[in-house]
C-alpha cells in the first residue's frame, strides 16, 4: 500500500505542483484547501504525513498541530514563506517535526517526507543507539564520538548538545528545543550559550567549522545535523 500524504495549502498552483510530484514518486496524495477540511481528513483519511502551509484562509496552523499531537506521533512539515518565521518556530516548538521555506524544489520536499518519515519509524522499533552520517561515528549508549575513526572528546554538554541533534538526526531543532533539552527550562531564552557550545562541537568535528557540513545553522529557527 503506498504512503498517504495530507497535503494542506490554499493556493492552488502549489498545489497541483505538490499533488503531480508526489503522485509521480508513488505517494497517494490527499489536498485539503483550509484547516478545517484538514482537521477532517487527518481523523477519516489516515494519512502518513502532513504538509502544512501556513497562510491558510480560515486560522492557525498551530491549532492543527495541537490537535493532531494529542491524538498520534503523526509526522508534520510546515512549508512556510520566508516571513513567517516566528509562526513557523512556533509550530515547531509545538510538535511539528520540520519545515520548508518556499520556494524549495521537489528534491528538497522528497528529502524532508524521508527524514520524517523515517524518524517515526525508528520511533516505533527498537531505539537506535549507534548513528554514522558520512565521516561521524555517534554512539548514545557508550558516549563514544568518532571523526573519520578517530575519537574525538567531548565535554559532557558538547555530548548532550550533538545527541540531541543525533536523535533528530535529518530534522531541524529549534533553539528553544535545544536549551530546553540540554540546559532545562529555565534557559530558554540563552541563546549565547547555544552559539558558544556550538562553535566548540564545529571545530572539533567538522573539518572547515567555517563551512560546516553535519552542524548546520537554520537561521532564526535552530540547527539541524545533515544527513548525508
Ligand atoms: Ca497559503
Amino acid at each position: 500500500m503506498s504512503l498517504r500524504i495530507l497535503v494542506v495549502e490554499d493556493d492552488r498552483d502549489i498545489r497541483a505542483l505538490m499533488q503531480a510530484s508526489l503522485s509521480v514518486e508513488g505517494f497517494e496524495v490527499q489536498t485539503a484547501v483550509s484547516l478545517s477540511e484538514a482537521q477532517a481528513l487527518v481523523q477519516h483519511a489516515r494519512p502518513d504525513v502532513v504538509l502544512l502551509d501556513l497562510g491558510l484562509p480560515d486560522g492557525d496552523g498551530l491549532t492543527l498541530v495541537q490537535h493532531i499531537r494529542q491524538r498520534q506521533a503523526l509526522p508534520i512539515i510546515v512549508v512556510s514563506a520566508r516571513h513567517q518565521e516566528a509562526q513557523k518556530v512556533r509550530l515547531l516548538d509545538a510538535g511539528a517535526d520540520d519545515y520548508l521555506t518556499k520556494p524549495f524544489s521537489v528534491g528538497e520536499l522528497l528529502a524532508r517526507i524521508r527524514v520524517a518519515l523515517r524518524h517515526r519509524g525508528t520511533a516505533l522499533a527498537a531505539a537506535v543507539t549507534v548513528h554514522e552520517l558520512d565521516d561521524l561515528h555517534v554512539d548514545l549508549t557508550t558516549r563514544e564520538v568518532r571523526s573519520k575513526g578517530e575519537l574525538l572528546h567531548l565535554t559532557p554538554t558538547e555530548f548532550k548538545l550533538l545527541a540531541r541533534l543525533v536523535r533528530s538526526a535529518g530534522r531541524v531543532v529549534t533553539h528553544r528545543q535545544l536549551l530546553t533539552d540540554v540546559w532545562g527550562l529555565e534557559f530558554t531564552e540563552h541563546t549565547h550559550y547555544l552559539r558558544l557550545y556550538m562553535g566548540q562541537l564545529r571545530a572539533k568535528i567538522e573539518v572547515d567549522p567555517a563551512e560546516p557540513r553535519h552542524l548546520l545553522t537554520e537561521t532564526g529557527v535552530g540547527y539541524r545535523l545533515a544527513v548525508v
